[in-house]
């Protein structure tokens, strides 16, 4: 555009922000949690369980059974592709498995490790970019380095993968969202997840924390199968390289569903072993009651058909605003996920954050700029991610269309800068 061109359309701009300013708004697309409307499906759980016992006749109110009842235990293994035998049912959050699998390796070293990770000079991750931040700061707590690689569509860029943990024996692990990858909604093919399971490592002790959050969070009807990895890294002879992690957060509710990991017989038997020290029985009542509500893992299918329905709307709510305003000006592009709970937007280089502050002047709050990179740090400052499940699909509709103002404003202002 020519910049006298270009000078006209920031006063125009201007015009809208001021418009948008004075509508008063506040709006928040920053969190990843369901609606209340999605808790709703749920609320049957709080009159369950009915009964006392599991399928082996043991008191569930009482102490034990370390890895979780039989019966959710086989739920989760249906819905990951897993065996049952491969499964711990814990408490309520996944990211605390995580956390306690780092903190553990750290501490302890895996049965492979030649020594407990904190004995090594340095501990370095691998990250997919943009990635889950509570991942990035999770390791940033525990002194671990970060190193990152592009998600692409089929998931990480295996050449940028393997280049860094051929030759580097600090290189121990690596974070991966293979079903809808937060935020960009990336499914990792079967093709990716083989190769990762199967590349030489300089670390004997490799693990691929393999958070598969979204497994059964479908946007659309297809409903997406993830890659076996467990089975993937047995076949390339390294069964101990995948960790499974998932969860009912947002299947029940998120503040009190059940977790659970999934790992090679050698790595279940390590993380019980190091568990027992720590618990003497996970929240059996509660298992036992998501047991109930759902019966078996068709029931969690058809359940998360319900979230879908309630979902879907505000997803193509944000696509219909984005399309409606930025198509075809070159300042933005986004994903269109078919399932997971985010949409990621990447706008002009360096002006992401200047997008936030515009929104958030606005009344609109968005996620930080940078906080899908470690350290928050988004080297080209233009990834932001939407969150649109929470609020109500009117507030997304007006958050939106006000998020694509700011995009295309601040797109302007650095260009005739
Ligand atoms: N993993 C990913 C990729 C997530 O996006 C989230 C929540 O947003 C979690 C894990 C948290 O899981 P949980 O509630 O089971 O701790």
């Amino acid at each position: 555009m020519p910049a006298d061109q270009l000078a006209e359309r920031l006063t125009a701009l201007r015009a809208d922000y001021e418009d948008l300013q004075a509508k008063g708004l506040e709006l928040d697309l920053t969190r990843g949690k369901p609606g209340a409307d999605q808790l709703d499906l749920s609320e049957g759980l709080l009159s369950l369980p009915t009964g006392h016992r599991d399928r082996s006749g043991a008191d569930v109110r009482n102490y034990g059974g370390l890895e979780g009842l039989t019966e959710i235990r086989e739920v989760f293994a249906d819905l990951l592709g897993v065996d049952t035998a491969q499964v711990v049912a814990g408490g309520n959050s996944s990211l605390t498995m995580m956390y306690q699998v780092v903190t553990w390796l750290l501490l302890h070293g895996a049965p492979d490790s030649p020594r407990p990770w904190s004995q090594e000079e340095k501990v370095t991750f691998v990250c997919p970019v943009p990635g889950y931040d509570r991942h990035f700061t999770m390791l940033a707590e525990l002194g671990i380095d970060m190193v990152t690689v592009p998600m692409h569509d089929d998931g990480p860029d295996v050449p940028a993968v393997r280049a860094l943990v051929a030759d580097d024996p600090s290189v121990k692990g690596m974070w991966l969202v293979p079903t809808y990858a937060n935020p960009t909604g990336a499914v990792c093919s079967t093709e990716v997840a083989a190769d990762l399971m199967a590349m030489p490592t300089a670390a004997p002790d490799f693990r691929i924390l393999w958070d598969n959050a979204y497994v059964v969070h479908h946007l659309t009807d297809v409903e997406t199968k993830s890659a076996d990895a467990l089975g993937l890294a047995s076949a390339s002879g390294h069964p101990n390289r995948p960790i499974m992690f998932a969860s009912t957060s947002k299947i029940t509710f998120a503040g009190a569903g059940v977790a659970a990991l999934a790992a090679s017989p050698e790595n279940k038997a390590w993380y019980l072993k190091r568990l027992s020290y720590a618990a003497i029985g996970p929240d059996k009542v509660n298992q036992l009651r998501h047991v109930e509500f759902f019966g078996d893992a068709d029931g969690v299918r058809a359940h998360m058909r319900k979230h879908r329905d309630l979902i879907a709307p505000k997803f193509a709510a944000v696509q219909e605003a984005l399309s409606a305003r930025l198509d075809g000006l070159g300042v933005a592009t986004w994903s269109q996920p078919v399932g997971g709970y985010f949409v990621d937007l990447n706008v002009m280089d360096g002006t992401a954050a200047r997008v936030v502050q515009l929104a958030k002047e606005a009344g609109i709050a968005l996620t930080p700029a940078g906080s899908a990179f470690p350290y928050g740090n988004d080297p080209d400052d233009r990834n932001i991610r939407l969150a649109p499940t929470f609020p109500a699909l009117a507030e997304v509709e007006a958050a939106m269309a006000g998020v694509a103002v700011c995009v295309e404003l601040a797109a302007v202002e650095k260009l005739t800068a």
